[in-house]
This record gives C-alpha cells, structure tokens and sequence, in this order.
C-alpha cells in the first residue's frame, strides 16, 4: 500500500473464517471487498483494482470506453470489418491491422464472448490456468493496441451494395470492403419443461456467474461435453455439491476432466435425462430424471439446474448475407476461412468444429490474412488480389 494512512487492507483465509465468507456471500476466490459497497469476483489488472477502489465501481466497461476515448472515433469506412470481439475476432484484428488493413471490430454484446464466462481455462498455451475474463481482458487490451473495438454495437443489419459491405449498427453505418464474421454461438437449451419458467430461478447456463450463490446446497448439471464437465468441477470447488446427468454411458468431453471429476467424487448418472425441472413458485427444488437403462423415472431435489447441452450458432447475419451453412447452421468455410461469398470470412465458433480458443484465435488469423490476400495483390498471389478475388 502505497498510501496506508487512505487505504487499510487484510487478506481473509475464508476456510479460517466461514462467518465472514458467509456474511460477504463469497463464493468463489479472490473476493475484494471494497469496504462494505463494492466487491469484485476474480484476479484483476492493477490498473483496474485501483480504478474500483478509487471509483467503487465495476471498472471493465470503464477502462475499456477510455481505451476506446483514448483512441479516439471509430472510422466508419474500412477495408474489414470484423464482428465479434471473442477470440476470433481479436485474433482477426491484430493480423488485419499488422498486414496494413484498416479494421474495426463491432461487438453488441460483452467483450470475450463465451470464454468471458468460462471459469478457468486451462489449455489455452502459455496460461496453465487462468479465468476466462481474465485472459480474454487481456487479448481486448492487445488487440485495442492496433485496432478499434465498437462495444454495444450489434449489427442489425448487413447488405452489399456497389462492392462494399453496409453494417447498420446502433453506434452507426460502418462500410467494409471485406467482412468476418466472428459472432460465435449460443448456448442450447435443453428443451424440458420448467426450463423457461425458472430461468434465472434456479434455471442457469453459466456456472461462473451463477455457480456461487449455491455454496453449501445443491445442483445438477446437465450435459457430457467440455463444458458440462468444467462446470461441475467449478462448482465443486466451490462447494456446491453436484451431479452431472449424461443421456450416454460415457462423456465425450476430454479425458483430463473426466478423471478431475471422479477424483474429486463428483456424482454422475449416466444414461439419464432430466424430462421435468420443478418448483414452488419462486424456484427450483427438484428434477424429475428419466433412468433409460432401468426404464424408471424418478424426482431429484436440487436448488439449481446448470444446462451445458452444446451451443446454437449465431447466424443471423451469416443468413442475411446468404452465406451457405452445414446441417447444423454452422458457416461452411474453406480451410482459409472463406466463406460462399466473396470478401466474407468466418471464423470461431461460428463455424463449428472443435470450438477451442485456440482454434479460434487460430481462426481469426487465417481469416484476417485471406481478407489480406483477397483485398490487396500481393506478389506472391499471381494474377490474384483485387476485389474480384475471394474465393
Ligand atoms: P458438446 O461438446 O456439444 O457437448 C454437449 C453435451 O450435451 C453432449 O454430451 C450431448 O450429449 C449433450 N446434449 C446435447 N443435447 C442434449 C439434450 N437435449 N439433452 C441432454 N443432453 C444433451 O458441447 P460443450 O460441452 O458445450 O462444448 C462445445 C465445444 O466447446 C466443444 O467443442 C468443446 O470441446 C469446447 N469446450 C472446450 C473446453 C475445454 O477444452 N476445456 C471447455 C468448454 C467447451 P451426447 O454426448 O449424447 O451428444
């Protein structure tokens, strides 16, 4: 502490100290609190812990609009527009505006996608495990070093006239000559009654923003993909006690996670679906599980249900432009991720696949280049280039 006569500080053991962990509502760690008015989940950047301990305030948005300040407007006439500012499309924004076009990145949503609400990544290289926000703040801070990112900025709608690209946004009309799109995918809902009723009540896709007001009480997660399992094993840790329900007789996520949760004794029944979630009239207080093997289905308390069932592609804009999709919706791209349409690229989770950060940071760079490749006539391209090129 630089000033301790302004700030006083103490780092609580909460195992040591279970009434204050339980009077803060702590759930996960680190926890700060910021006296009695302000707390933030999770490491944080010097930078921002001082700004929240100067302001109290929640300062992700804050630093990035003065980052964005900093830089100055947006230009609304480029040679690519990139949309989404998950990995992919970060990724895509350095390499555009290192091979010397200029880019700008249109998100409507938070910064980082889906990894922003991942609780801990731990197979993104050079990071043995750190959180998603985290790792996905600090690609944001990279890629703001070279290029614009437009938050609150959905694209509603995107048309090409005259060779160019319109993307009609809240913040504006932004004119491209190229675009990628990164806007990744959703997550499925189950399907199962009750499911829309107690969203929010119990009903929750995200164990890292939810998974800490279950401390001490029960929950089900439902899935036997990657992030079913990494899922269960966050809310373990955090001392939620949990049961995976699988419709198979096996996981198909890695077998690292796998083997985490069996050391870590979390229950699982497999070859169960939940058919049912139910209530009182404020939340959840049980599922209703079908056992297939046994041919029975019986009621399971549980305070909350974490649905992990795989994702949906946000294809919306990929329909507007008529790009051709697989049987699942996901683009169809080439392997430099062209899409059916010139000048158009798609990268992450949008196209399906193995949706691995690193593959779509992967992704985002291969996209980036073609659009490089196509928009320009390097020499090595023979008779290439231009803006006919493409595909
Ligand atoms: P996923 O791999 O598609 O798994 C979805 C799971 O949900 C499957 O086990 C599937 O069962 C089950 N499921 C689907 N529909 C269901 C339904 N209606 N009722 C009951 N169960 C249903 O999805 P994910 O786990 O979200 O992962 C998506 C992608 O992100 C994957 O490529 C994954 O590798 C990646 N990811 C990676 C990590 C990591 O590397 N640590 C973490 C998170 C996600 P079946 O098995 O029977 O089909």
């Amino acid at each position: 502490m630089e000033r301790p006569d302004l700030v006083s500080a103490e780092i609580v053991e909460i195992d040591e100290n279970p009434d204050l962990a339980e009077r803060h509502n702590v759930g996960s760690v680190p926890h700060t609190l910021f006296g009695e008015d302000h707390a933030a989940l999770g490491l944080m950047p010097e930078e921002r812990f001082v700004v929240e301990l100067v302001t109290l305030k929640d300062a992700s948005e804050f630093l990035g609009e003065m980052a964005a300040q900093a830089q100055g407007p947006a230009p609304e006439r480029v040679d690519l527009a990139i949309v989404g500012a998950g990995p992919a499309g970060l990724s895509a924004a350095i390499y555009a505006a290192r091979s010397g076009l200029s880019a700008v990145v249109l998100e409507g949503g938070p910064i980082g996608g889906q990894v922003s609400l991942t609780p801990t990544v731990e197979n993104y290289p050079g990071f043995a495990s750190v959180p998603g926000k985290k790792l996905m703040e600090i690609m944001a801070a990279h890629a703001r070093e070279y290029t614009h990112i437009v938050t609150d900025a959905q694209v509603e709608d995107a048309a090409e006239e005259n060779g160019r690209f319109e993307l009609r946004t809240r913040k504006g009309t932004f004119s491209a000559r190229a675009v990628l799109l990164a806007t990744g995918a959703a997550y499925r809902a189950l399907g199962a009654p009750g499911e829309d009723r107690y969203r929010g009540f119990g009903v929750s896709f995200c164990s890292s923003c939810d998974g800490y007001l279950y401390k001490g009480r029960q929950a089900v997660v439902v899935g036997g993909g990657n992030t079913a399992l990494t899922d269960a094993l966050h809310l373990k840790h955090l001392g939620v006690e949990t049961t995976i329900i699988h419709r198979r007789d096996a996981f198909r996520a890695e077998k690292h996670l796998q083997d985490s949760v069996a050391r870590e004794g979390i229950g699982v029944r497999f070859n169960s679906e939940v058919v049912e979630i139910t209530g009182d009239d404020k939340k959840v207080t049980a599922v209703r599980v079908r056992d297939n093997a046994a041919g029975t289905t019986a009621e399971l308390p549980t305070d909350a249900v974490f649905i992990a069932v795989g994702h949906v592609p946000n294809n919306d804009l990929a329909k507007k432009l008529e790009l051709e999709l697989d049987g699942g919706g996901f683009v169809s791209v080439d392997r430099a991720m062209r899409t059916s349409r010139p000048r158009v690229y798609a990268a992450g989770d949008l196209t399906g696949g193995s949706m691995q950060i690193v593959t779509a940071v992967s992704e985002g760079s291969l996209a980036a280049l073609s659009a490089f490749e196509d928009l320009g006539t390097p020499y090595w391209k023979e008779g290439g280039g231009g803006d006919s090129a493409g595909h």
